[in-house]
């Protein structure tokens, strides 16, 4: 008798709250009466609006600060089986360009209240004894390499700033200079720990729920919530000589590059390739002020005199432990020898390996100290050229940046496309190539007391570039502002399985809103 009353009460409850106070307050009594181990606010919903680029800002309905997986699971199976318009986003520490970890009047997910790194240094037999480490979706990658590295391990791939998420990453690719050897982090997981949109607890890796695992790596949010990855470790140097060195012709960075990244000469030269455009001025952000490591190590005097607007710099490490360094020198050196950087304009450094990784970490600290880190918009581009775009796309948009008031660094390094799993929901061009760019324009909105163009031209600008990149065959990475159409024209031939997966684990279409690719349905 007791049940069918609280029935009665309970619907009596749902009818008034929809007919009297609206959906959202309906919401409200839903979400309230859910059984949480963690925090559900209504209140704190700023915070989780704001993101790295600055250029969108949704509110939630509610923020949930969750302290145990299950807390994520009836989440997701409440909103699911709700006839609400409600979605759900998870969110690692919000730097996402353009919204992406945003659920407009729905619930954001804070990940980074749930912690909690275990290294493996010998593996288990599910690893084949591989060494690996297990984090929480929302620990960060310089936590998990601190933590790896008291065994004398890391992991072999990285982004070029670790103060992100496992779960913020893994759901785009996680691409640095090691990506071209060991691929992107995505191809560096064993195994994940996933609720789905079904509110469903499944854990996945290549041979078990594989179709799960794959759709999840690279999946921008819409199939499942990370909740823990298992990442393979290697045995991680002690140090490692960083070098740096300046080019006048494109032709020949090129060559370089892809020379360095060629799988097939074996063990590759150096551990990790970049490289970046240098803007033929002395500007400490993006021109030849930034190229050595200590700043009074070059001067206009050292630029050679056939240099245009724009130069190119090579970034690379050698690896090495204190056993190795009595050859060091002369490695190096032959190594050096086969490249056609400009003699005069090699720069080199000795560093820690955990200092190399962490490098951005002291520029964070220097621009957030003068309100110039996440204090500002940063509108930024990311795109996967194809290499047999690079030339032409190096005519039409590098060498056009003189013109530009550019503020910013801007990557170019190649990426060799074997090493990412075809599996994977991630991206890349299309086209048998083995070689593709990363061209990364970073771009930060300088308030106006330093100058710099209005948020609105640099906008124009990035879209500018992606009109010119339309017939090259590009692909943006971390793409956003893309309506359906484009979308699939984005995934290409993935584009099918895409939205298969996405009706066999999201159905609802509640997961990762702010991406825009899939609208909620009851
Ligand atoms: P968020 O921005 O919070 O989330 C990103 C997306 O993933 C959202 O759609 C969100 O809903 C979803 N998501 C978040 N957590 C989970 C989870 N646990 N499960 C499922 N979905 C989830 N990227 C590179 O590849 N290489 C780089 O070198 C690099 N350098 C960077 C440097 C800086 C200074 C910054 C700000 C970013 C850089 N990035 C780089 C981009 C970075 O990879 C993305 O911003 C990424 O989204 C990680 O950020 P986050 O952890 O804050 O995730």
């Amino acid at each position: 008798r007791n049940i069918v009353v609280a029935a009665f009460v309970g619907c009596i409850l749902v009818f008034l709250s929809q007919t009297c106070y609206g959906s959202a307050t309906t919401d409200r009594i839903y979400l309230k009466s859910l059984p949480l181990q963690g925090m559900l606010s209504f209140d704190n919903t700023t915070a989780a609006a704001k993101d790295w680029g600055q250029l969108r800002s949704l509110k939630p309905a509610a923020v949930v600060y969750p302290t145990a997986v299950e807390d994520i699971a009836t989440i997701l199976q409440a909103v699911a089986r709700s006839e609400s318009e409600l979605t759900v986003a998870a969110r690692g520490l919000g730097h996402s360009i353009n919204g992406q970890a945003q659920a407009h009047n729905g619930i954001v997910i804070e990940m980074t209240a749930m912690k909690g790194i275990r290294v493996m240094p010998l593996g288990d037999l599910g690893s084949l004894h591989v060494p690996y480490v297990e984090a929480m979706g929302g620990d960060l990658w310089i936590d998990v390499l601190k933590a790896s590295l008291e065994f004398g391990l890391a992991p072999r791939s990285w982004t070029d700033y670790l103060y992100l998420t496992i779960g913020g990453t893994l759901s785009n690719a996680g691409v640095s200079g090691q990506a071209f050897r060991h691929g992107p982090e995505v191809s560096n997981v064993l195994q994940l720990e996933v609720v789905t949109g079904r509110g469903e607890l499944v854990v996945c890796s290549p041979i078990s729920h594989s179709d799960l695992f794959f759709a999840i790596l690279g999946g921008l949010g819409q199939f499942g919530i990370i909740t823990k990855a298992r990442i393979v470790l290697e045995k991680a140097p002690q140090r490692v000589r960083w070098m740096r060195a300046i080019y006048t012709d494109f032709a020949t960075f090129r060559r370089d590059q892809e020379l360095l990244i060629r799988s097939s000469s074996g063990s590759p030269p150096f551990d990790y390739v970049e490289g970046f455009v240098v803007v033929n001025d002395a500007n400490p952000i993006n021109g030849w002020g930034s190229v050595p490591f200590a700043p009074g190590d070059i001067s206009e005097a050292m630029i050679p005199p056939q240099a245009g607007n724009i130069m190119y710099c090579l970034e690379v490490t050698k690896a090495y432990s204190a056993a190795d360094l009595h050859n060091l020198d002369q490695v190096v050196e032959n190594m050096l020898s086969r490249l056609g950087f400009h003699r005069g304009l090699l720069f080199k450094t000795d560093t820690s390996y955990l200092k190399f990784l962490n490098r951005l970490h002291d520029v964070e600290m220097q621009l957030s100290a003068k309100g110039l880190w996440d204090q500002i918009p940063h509108p930024w581009l990311n795109l996967f050229v194809p290499a047999a775009s690079i030339n032409c796309f190096d005519r039409l948009v590098l060498k056009q940046l003189k013109t530009w008031d550019f503020s910013g660094p801007i990557l170019v390094y190649p990426l060799n496309k074997s090493k990412w799993d075809r599996r994977l929901s991630a991206a890349v061009p299309e086209g048998p190539e083995e070689v593709f760019y990363i061209v990364a324009f970073l771009r930060n909105k300088l308030p106006d007391t330093l100058g710099g163009p209005p948020l609105s031209v640099m906008l124009e600008e990035n879209e500018n570039i992606l009109r010119i990149c339309e017939p090259l065959h590009c692909k943006q990475y971390m793409p956003h502002n893309l309506d359906r159409q484009q979308w699939r024209h984005h995934f290409g031939s993935k584009w099918d399985l895409f939205v298969h997966n996405k009706q066999l684990f999201d159905p609802c279409g509640i997961l990762s809103p702010g991406q825009n690719i899939f609208s909620r349905r009851q």
